[in-house]
């Protein structure tokens, strides 16, 4: 089972859903893999401390282009959806935009005078902690410079268990690196808050996840901040709603110290726990 934790916006409580649901999935025995693909702010390791078991440089493909070999004929250019190749056969000049390559390849087809070669660029890195014998993290982050987290975030995901749960921690946002998350996961689990803000970036991740097919539930933290907008917003669009997180000073007290509620505090390992049998309901209908 694939689940991404996702949310319209950042600090509406994503991390600490998702590293206390791997938190108890771990403390049930079962096989657990949590992916942090929030590249570009990874922070799931402040809260799992585990062993470091492997490091995988990321890298990706950037064309280099012979000006001696290259006749300007303008086929790679044709070729590359990205107009990521700039050409002025006026000039006798070609060049590569490396940060609108997506790495497909096409222009090193398209060449038939062997002008174009490859040339490999670090985007980042992909570690692995060991936090338990059944449970792991695998932690994405982003080179300083490279452009785009879409790339590595793939490559992260690619990773995921299937002889385990594995839990997607998404960027927030609804951009491209929310969907290169989401739209591998099976399931998506919403975490909003109940704030005029959380309301609109709700909104817009549910219009977002709607247009990609994808099956999802929301979860309220903060529960008992602000009025009823979240539930009376999730009735009228008869949005299923997994659970509320409480509005609690010894949650962010605990959050704020890189603890795990679950671990300090026995209400809300139930809590939790129950959040991830009524996972496993849903996602069994
Ligand atoms: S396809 Fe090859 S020869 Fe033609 S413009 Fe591109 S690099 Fe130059
Ligand atoms: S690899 Fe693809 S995206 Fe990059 S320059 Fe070539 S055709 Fe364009």
């Amino acid at each position: 089972m694939k689940i991404a934790i996702a949310s319209g916006k950042g600090g509406t409580g994503k991390t600490l859903v998702s590293t206390n649901l791997f938190n108890v999935i771990q403390k049930e025995g079962s096989n657990v893999r949590l992916i942090d693909c929030d590249s570009e702010e990874p922070n799931v390791c402040q809260f799992l401390h585990g062993t470091l078991e492997e490091e995988i440089i990321t890298t990706t493909h950037i064309p280099v282009i012979d000006g001696r070999k290259c006749t300007f004929c303008g086929k790679c250019q044709e070729y590359c959806s990205y107009n990521a190749i700039i050409m002025l056969p006026a000039i006798k000049t070609i060049q590569v935009i490396e940060d609108l390559c997506h790495d497909c390849g096409a222009c090193s087809y398209a060449c038939q005078y062997d002008a174009i070669t490859e040339n490999k660029k670090v985007t980042g890195s992909i570690t692995q902690y060991r936090i338990a014998p059944n449970a792991d993290v695998l932690e994405s982050q982003i080179e300083i410079g490279i452009y785009s987290p879409v790339p590595i975030i793939g490559q992260a995901i690619a990773m995921a268990d299937d002889d385990a749960v594995t839990i997607f921690d998404s960027p927030p946002g609804t951009s491209c690196p929310f969907i290169a998350t989401v739209e591998r996961a099976e399931f998506v689990i919403l975490v909003t808050e109940p704030t005029p803000f959380g309301l609109n970036d709700l909104k817009l991740s549910v219009e977002t996840l709607r247009k990609l097919n994808k099956p999802f539930t929301v979860i309220i933290n903060r529960f008992g901040l602000g009025n009823a907008m979240i539930e009376n917003y999730l009735k009228q669009e008869e949005i299923s709603l997994l659970g509320l997180i409480p509005f609690d000073k010894k949650i962010a007290t605990a959050y704020a110290s890189g603890q795990l509620i679950t671990d300090e505090f026995p209400e809300y390992f139930r809590l939790f726990e129950s959040l991830y049998h009524q996972i496993l309901k849903q996602n069994q209908q």
